[in-house]
């Protein structure tokens, strides 16, 4: 039985002072409901705050994760601007993002790059949300499924097996990241059902079944509950809604109350 994982990308947004009273009201929040015994949680502040986020979780003793948005897959050295996972780990971070839609086409990172991040940060025990989708002309050209059997393809080139019980898929497709448009329930199990198909073929079906694909894109307490009921849906990766405690916390209960057996 997989165990829904709702996280919040904070992106390029708040100051500290909002990024720790945010951190608070949802560790909290987390806390008061018993949510954390269904569905585990990462927020993902920028990472000049993650000193501040990670005093809040320890002084609350919170489930909640330290997660964060991207990082340098080297270990140290001439890489100007870049953070390492070793500087992350010093900073209590458990769980890295990789290959957001926004690091692919904002910033230009590639497979390659993606891929050589993704093995590292497993390498060094970390757990990792490989986020994939599709463009809006590859959706209008029918290529979804294939779009996301390459980005997974390539971004899990070398991962070793014993790698993928710290993995987890984020299924973002990108006309619906920050658009107010989301895909329909259906649509993202059927993207979703594939992803996994293409996991067992990667790592093996039983792998497969355990790991965790997120849905990503203009997830909001209002449309969350019926995309989080579906087969494989084991959760979302929340940008603009996770700003917002009352709205994030919504999501996680919802995915907290979804349907189990699968
Ligand atoms: C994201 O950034 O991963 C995301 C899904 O953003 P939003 O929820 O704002 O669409």
């Amino acid at each position: 039985m997989r165990k829904p994982f709702v996280g919040g990308n904070w992106k390029m947004n708040l100051d500290g002072a909002a990024a720790r009273t945010l951190a608070d009201d949802v560790a909290r929040a987390v806390a008061a409901d018993k949510l954390d015994r269904a569905c585990d949680v990462a927020i993902f502040p920028p990472f000049v705050y993650l000193p501040h986020v990670f005093n809040v979780l320890r002084d609350r003793s919170s489930s909640v994760m330290l997660g964060a948005q991207d990082f340098w897959p080297e270990p140290n050295g001439a890489f100007t601007g870049e953070v390492s996972l070793a500087q992350l780990k010093d900073c209590g971070v458990q769980v890295v993002l990789a290959g957001h839609s926004e690091r692919r086409h904002v910033i230009g990172e590639g497979d390659e790059l993606i891929n050589r991040k993704t093995r590292a940060a497993l390498a060094a025990g970390f757990a990792v949300i490989l986020c994939i989708g599709e463009k809006l002309d590859e959706r209008a050209a029918g290529k979804t499924d294939e779009v996301n059997q390459r980005q997974l393809r390539a971004g899990l080139a070398g991962v070793p097996i014993e790698h993928a019980a710290r993995l987890t898929i984020a299924y973002e497709p990108v006309w619906a990241i920050g658009t107010g448009k989301n895909a329909t329930p259906a649509d993202a199990q059927a993207a979703q059902a594939k992803v996994r198909s293409e996991l067992g073929s990667i790592f093996s079906p039983e792998a497969a079944s355990r790991i965790r694909i997120q849905y990503g894109g203009s997830m909001k307490a209002g449309n969350a509950a019926e995309t989080l009921a579906q087969n494989d849906v084991d959760g979302g990766l929340i940008g603009g809604a996770s700003l917002k405690a009352d709205e994030f916390v919504a999501i996680v209960s919802a995915a907290a109350a979804a349907p189990r057996g699968r």
